[in-house]
């Protein structure tokens, strides 16, 4: 049985990959920090069938054990301070979690394992005030946060551990991917939540701010597939993983809030406080090398996506208003 280690199982994406390894036949572990309050909704419906082992991205020596008691065949670095408006707030934390977390837990299979295959999930923030339309694994970086700037770290640690120590190390350059487990702060669940309220009558209005923003949205148990593979190729490498299509933050609304057949322009307002210091404008990736090399497609559409999100977050508040999407979906 192969088995995984999974940082970050606890968040949106170490879920569904979780389950898709499941799916796979794999022993996972998943890597949680200790908490006063557990937290483990994403992963209630799975917490018999995977190994929970306790570790934090600070703590290299707490690595190290885990890796020498479970010996995996493969490690999945999916944990990170992820949210962009936390690291202005806090980019000293932000850049310890995203930026050398990654080098602790590299050196701890340099040290226990160095046969570890590893994932590093990269992020399309790194382009940030991109210099090239759409995105490629060639395109030159230019990050615009805290977390960008620390992202930018993680990847070239990853090729550098890669290339000074022949690790099997890679990493994907995944665009923003979404889901009714993506934290509820983020902008697509923002919107979804609130227009799911908006129509129960929970709430009236809806806050945002820079409307004109551009993502690549895709959906998160397609990205997973993508990391899985990048794994199972012959050597290590790096793939950026995208739709190839793009949509302003206005669009998202429109299509979310015409869903339930309301006009977002009846309840959205620009809130100052959700304006970042630095934003980035435009997101767009071309999945070609993912596409050709590892046969990786997507197959959810951003406006079935934002559907999804809406109908789970409905069926969440009506279930009770304190229940949120992902305890379910
Ligand atoms: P989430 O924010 O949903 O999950 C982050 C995970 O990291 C949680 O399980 C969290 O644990 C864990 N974590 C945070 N700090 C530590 C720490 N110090 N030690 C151990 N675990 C820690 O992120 P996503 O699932 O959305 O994203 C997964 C990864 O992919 C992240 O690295 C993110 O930056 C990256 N990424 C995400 C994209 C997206 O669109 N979703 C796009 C590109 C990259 P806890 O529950 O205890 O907080
Ligand atoms: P990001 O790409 O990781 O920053 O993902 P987010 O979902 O947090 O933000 C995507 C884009 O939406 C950014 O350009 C934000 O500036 C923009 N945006 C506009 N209003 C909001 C909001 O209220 N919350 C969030 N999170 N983003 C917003």
């Amino acid at each position: 049985m192969t088995k995984a280690l999974v940082t970050g199982i606890t968040g949106q994406d170490g879920s569904y990959l979780a389950e898709f390894l499941l799916s796979k036949g794999y022993d996972v572990y998943g890597m949680v920090r200790r908490t006063s309050t557990i937290n483990f909704d994403r992963i209630r419906h799975i917490q018999d069938r995977v190994t929970l082992v306790q570790g934090d991205l600070l703590d290299e020596v707490s690595m190290i054990h885990l890796l020498r008691e479970i010996r995996p065949d493969e490690v999945y670095n999916l944990a990170a301070q992820s949210f962009i408006p936390t690291s202005f707030k806090q980019p000293v934390l932000t850049g310890e979690f995203t930026a050398l977390g990654v080098t602790r837990l590299l050196d701890a299979i340099r040290i226990v394992d160095p046969e570890v295959r590893f994932y590093q999930a990269s992020s399309s923030e790194m382009f940030g005030k991109v210099v090239e339309t759409p995105q490629t694994e060639k395109t030159p970086f230019y990050p615009r946060s805290p977390y960008g700037v620390a992202k930018l770290y993680g990847h070239w640690i990853t090729v550098n551990y890669r290339e000074a120590y022949n690790l099997f190390a890679s990493s994907g350059i995944l665009f923003n991917h979404e889901s009714p487990r993506r934290g509820l702060e983020f902008v697509t669940h923002k919107v979804t939540h609130h227009v799911a309220k908006i129509k129960l009558g929970m709430a009236d209005r809806l806050p945002l701010g820079n409307l004109d923003a551009k993502r690549d949205w895709g959906f998160a148990p397609d990205y997973v597939e993508a990391m899985w593979m990048i794994l199972q190729q012959p050597g290590p490498d790096d793939f950026v993983v995208a739709t190839g299509l793009t949509h302003s933050v206005r669009y998202l609304c429109e299509v979310a809030f015409s869903y339930v057949g309301l006009n977002w322009e009846d309840y959205v307002f620009i809130n100052p406080t959700d304006i970042r210091p630095a934003d980035v404008d435009l997101l767009i990736g071309d999945a070609s090398k993912a596409r050709t090399i590892l046969g990786w497609q997507p197959r959810v559409s951003f406006e079935e996506m934002i559907r999804i999100m809406v109908d789970a977050d409905t069926e969440a508040l009506q279930q009770g208003e304190n229940a949120l999407a992902y305890l379910r979906a």
